[in-house]
């Protein structure tokens, strides 16, 4: 990867695992100061650390904070900020994933989904957007879903989630189309909005469909429902598309919500 991001940071939310730690090792390696953001246990956190290291020739530094609370963002963005001196690329990928049907799903889902899916990214963006347009540069990432753009059965929380991100992304986008110039790169603020990508948020649905089978059958048979092309997408495919939306050339793609789905939402 080229260099161009030297110079400029990031913070990845849910970079601990999947597709930010994707994100997060491709941004590294153009050259950002690196925040990692995410939970897990302390070698899951110190090997991604490790690996968006080694792809990176910027500093990276791991930070907590459960997308749940508030306060916490509060925090976490404070701290970033100093660290960084302020947030370049601002990625919200961080998410989480519970199947039932509507009269099933259990109330206190809906709100762990929801805040960690749409509420968190309003916080992160509150934060760092004033500070982006004070330097004419900014790009805001929110890693949504096809299930922002078209819904599926026992999915209220994410779907209502993801449709919500892509509804605040393209105001955001309103807000702040006129700062910066095509030379400082501008401020966008985009959805990626992927069908199946191969990571853990996705395991127990594959489990969901093996019928007893192998999991190569259970993950046919999720593509077999809904993604045409039949092929899962890896993180890092995803990754490529994020770090595009930061070049400079893309000053004007933004209040986009850009399907990365092998065709689902095409039918
Ligand atoms: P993943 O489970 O591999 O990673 C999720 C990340 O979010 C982890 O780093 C985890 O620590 C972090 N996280 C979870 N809860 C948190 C909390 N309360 N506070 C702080 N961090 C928290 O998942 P993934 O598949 O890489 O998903 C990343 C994003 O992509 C999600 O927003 C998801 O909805 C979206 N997405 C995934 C798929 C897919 O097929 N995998 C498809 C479309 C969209």
């Amino acid at each position: 990867m080229d260099g161009f991001l030297q110079g400029r940071s990031a913070l990845v939310t849910g970079s601990t695992s999947g597709i930010g730690l994707a994100i997060a090792r491709l941004l590294a390696s153009a050259g950002t100061k690196l925040a990692v953001h995410g939970l897990g246990a302390e070698d899951q956190i110190a090997a991604a650390v490790a690996d968006v290291r080694a792809e990176g020739h910027g500093e990276v530094r791991h930070f907590g904070g459960d997308l749940r609370e508030a306060a916490a963002i509060e925090r976490l963005m404070g701290d970033v900020a100093d660290w960084t001196g302020g947030i370049d690329i601002l990625v919200n990928n961080a998410g989480i994933q519970h199947t039932a049907p509507l009269a099933d799903m259990p109330p206190d889902k809906w709100d762990a989904i929801l805040a960690i899916n749409l509420s968190s990214a309003f916080h992160t963006m509150r934060h760092a957007l004033p500070s982006m347009a004070s330097r004419g540069y900014g790009r805001v990432i929110n890693v949504a879903s096809v299930h922002g753009l078209v819904a599926s059965k026992e999915k209220s929380p994410y779907v209502a989630s993801k449709f919500g991100l892509v509804g605040m992304s393209k105001v955001a986008a309103l807000e702040y189309a006129a700062q910066g110039s095509r030379d400082s790169g501008g401020i966008t603020v985009n959805c990626i909005c992927p069908g199946w990508v191969e990571t853990p948020l996705i395991e127990p649905q594959i489990e969901a469909h093996r019928s007893g089978g192998r999991r190569e059958d259970g993950v046919r048979a999720l593509l077999a429902e809904k993604q045409p092309s039949l092929r899962m997408s890896l993180p890092d495919e995803i990754a490529a598309l994020a770090v595009f939306l930061c070049r400079r050339e893309a000053h004007n793609l933004t209040g986009s919500a850009i399907p990365v789905d092998g065709g689902w939402t095409a039918q």
